[in-house]
Formats: C-alpha cells, structure tokens, sequence
C-alpha cells in the first residue's frame, strides 16, 4: 500500500481511542516524551470508559460525561492532538504513513495500533433488523436506550459478560428478558463450571429466562425486529436484540501491511508487531502471556490495556520493559461483584472456597499443583489475597484452598 504525501506528521500517531490509546499518550507523557502525539480514532468522542456501556451507562446510574477517561483540558495540556470520527483504512509501514477512510493521510514515526475489536455479528438472515444490537460504543447504546421505552420483550443473544450485564441492567427496568446461549452453561469462555452455575441461578431468580445449549437460526421481522428463531424451532418474539458474541479484533489494516497476525496481530514481549516502528496493544494484541502458560493469547481487559500502553510507551523513549502484569478483570451484576485475577483455561482443579448460597465464595483454579487464578464473587479478600497467590504461582493443597476460614494469605 503507497499512499501519497502525508497532511500531517506525529511522532507518534496511536490509532484507536480506547483504554489503551488513551493511556498510551498518557505514558508518554509520563515518561517525558516531548515529541508530537496523535490520537486517531473512529469514534467520535475524546477516549471513555467501555465497561460501564454494558453496566451503569445502559442502566441510566452514570451518564457519558463520568465516563471520559479525563477531561477535554488534560489532553489539550499535554498536548495531544485527536483526529476523531476518522477511521484508519490502511497503513504503509514503509512510509510510515495511515490513511484514512476519508482519505486524510498521517505520518508517524512510531505507531501505536490500539483499535481494539469490531462486535462480532450474527451472520444469520435477519442480523441487521432494526432493532438488533451490539455493546461496543457509546452510540450503541445510545441506540438501543432510544427504543428501550417502547420495547417489552429483549433476546440477548450470547452469555458471556456482555449479554450477562445486559441482562441484568434491562431486568430491573422491568423488561421480559431472555437470553439464549449455544453452549451449555453461560461464561464458559472465562470460568469454570461452579462460576456459570451460580450466575446461570442468579440471573433466573430476578427473573431472566435463560436458554442454554441454543442456537439461532435467524431473526425474524420486517424491517424492524419481531423476535428470534432457535434452532429448534421455537420462535422468541422481540422488540429488541442484543448480542454478545464476543469481538473480531481489528487488524485488518496491519494484516494488509504485511504484520504478522493470528488471533490478532502478534506482538513480542515489548508490544512490537512485525512491522518496523508499529507497536500493537489492548484488545486486538496477541501476546505470549506467563499467566496463560506462555500460549499466545489476546485479553479482552481494562488491565492489559493500560498495562501494554505503558510497556509500548517506555519501549518508545527507550525505557526497558516487558509485558509481565497478572491479568484481572471484573464484572458487576445485580449487586455482586465478580474480580478475578489470573486467566483460569487449562486449569485441572477447580477448589470452592465458602458457599456459593451466601452469595459471597470464590473459586481457586489450579493447574499441575499451582495456583493460576481466583474468581472471587462479593470476596474483595480472596481476590486481593488470591493475586500474590497467582503471581508466584504458589503450590497449595485444595484441601487448604477449600477451607474458607483460612486467609488465603496465610496459604502463601
Ligand atoms: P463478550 O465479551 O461479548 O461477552 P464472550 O466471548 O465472553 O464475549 O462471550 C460470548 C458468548 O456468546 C459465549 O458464551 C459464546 O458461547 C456465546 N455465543 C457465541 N455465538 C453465539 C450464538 N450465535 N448464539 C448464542 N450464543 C453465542
């Protein structure tokens, strides 16, 4: 891809405003980069906050402007320069220019790529009715919260966190919620049995119908949404759509490039892609990770994308460093609050600390003997204690683990 002249230069252009754009211009800055900085983001608003969408931004508890990573004036003191409402199409590595779907052309003299990941669709007949949504962006939802006065009856397609938050968020404005996952148990992906039980159990008391072992077959209506056909043929009428099916990292632009990709694009320990002077971070940053076993994986988390916009932002002004962080994450439901730390796949012994009926237990997740992760539900003392626990990933009995009056510090 050649692109002609470039408008305009940074000395660092970051594409995507997300978590991990913002904080990388963030660490810059921190780090004393006195250089040019650009944020070029498809979305038209200065970088927020994502995880509430699904939470307190749908339920109404938090308006936009509490979402804003920080204010308007921060980024104008430190002099960082956005080109939002520009999505970047394609990227000359060896001119080190983007261009944009407007077809404004940028140079950089590194590139920060931070775009995170498009909401997988439905490929289904019937996938891009009026009325069927995704959770991604602020104007998602600002979509859906504008039909949500008219609409009775809600299909949230996919039990992960997304469709599990959604659920819970559109139950309490009293909506008949049903939400239709293809597995057999819901949060598959990131828990292990015990976890998607009690919330499949906490979702049915306050009323969601949940369909598991579902599939769908196409979403019926015309024009608008009017409801869901499974695959076994049973037809759940709708006014709206939700679905949660996970996201397609962008990294079609880099793919394009020639950067190696996979599961995103491929980034050694330092956030560097295999493009020359192109670094990859956050969502869509397929990384060796220590707490997966050293397998290449991306991360979904507000964690690693701070934490891989710092480790790009020293690699930059030539500060050493390397992706090492212990991976968290959370989810809020109702009023429990799930944090895990650690990335529980591969385990082969799951302990239950405490009793899952008092709505305050966790689960420690081990694999050969060590501890890899914790998921800790209304149990601040397990998660925090659980981390030193992952970090070094300690040897610990299950029977020690499972005996809930024993600190897990003490365990250590
Ligand atoms: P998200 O971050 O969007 O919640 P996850 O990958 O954590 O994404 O969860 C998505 C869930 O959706 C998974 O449990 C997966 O099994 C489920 N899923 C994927 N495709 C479909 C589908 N077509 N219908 C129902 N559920 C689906």
């Amino acid at each position: 891809m050649t692109h002609s002249q470039p408008t305009c230069i940074f000395d660092v252009v970051i594409v995507g405003g997300g978590h991990a754009g913002a904080q990388a211009a963030v660490a810059l800055r921190q780090e004393k980069f006195a250089g040019t900085i650009a944020i070029i983001a498809a979305e038209p608003e200065l970088p927020y906050e994502r995880p509430p969408l699904s939470k307190e931004y749908l339920s109404g508890d938090k308006n936009f402007e509490r979402l804003l990573i920080r204010p308007a004036a921060f980024w104008a003191e430190r002099a960082v320069d956005f080109l939002l409402g520009e999505r970047v199409v394609t990227v000359d590595a060896e001119a080190k220019t983007v261009a944009t779907e407007k077809g404004r052309i940028v140079g950089y003299g590194e590139l920060i790529w931070a775009t995170g990941g498009e909401p997988r669709r439905l490929t289904c007949d019937g996938h891009d009715l009026r009325g069927v949504h995704a959770i991604r962006t602020r104007a998602d939802v600002d979509r859906l919260l504008a039909e949500l006065p008219t609409a009775e009856r809600i299909v949230v397609v996919g039990g992960g966190y997304i469709g599990l938050e959604a659920a819970a968020a559109l139950i309490k404005f009293g909506k008949a919620v049903t939400l239709v996952e293809t597995l057999d148990r819901v949060l598959a992906r990131v828990a292990g049995e015990a976890l998607s039980r009690f919330f499949e159990q906490e979702h049915q008391t306050r009323g969601v119908r949940l369909l598991l072992s579902s599939g769908v077959t196409c979403i019926e209506g015309d024009g608008a949404v009017t409801g869901v056909r499974l695959a076994d043929g049973t037809l759940l009428p709708a006014d709206i759509v939700i679905v949660g099916i996970g996201i397609v990292p962008a990294v079609e632009p880099l793919a394009a490039a020639g950067a190696a990709t996979g599961n995103g694009v491929l980034v050694d320990a330092q956030c560097r892609t295999t493009l020359p002077h192109v670094f990859a971070i956050g969502d869509c940053a397929a990384h060796a990770n220590a707490f997966a076993g050293g397998a290449t994986i991306r991360l979904e988390s507000v964690q690693n994308a701070n934490d891989q916009a710092v480790v790009a932002a020293r690699t930059i002004v030539g500060r050493p460093a390397s992706y090492d962080a212990v991976p968290w994450f959370w989810s809020n439901q109702y009023d429990l609050k799930l944090q895990t730390v650690g990335v529980s796949s591969g385990f082969d012994t799951a302990v239950v600390r405490g009793d899952p009926g008092t709505r305050s237990f966790s689960i420690v997740y081990l694999r050969d003997g060590r501890v890899i992760a914790v998921d800790a539900v209304n149990a601040v003392k397990d998660y925090v204690q659980g981390r030193a626990l992952v970090a070094n990933g300690a040897f610990i009995d299950p029977a020690d683990l499972a005996d809930a009056t024993r600190p897990l510090k003490e365990l250590a």
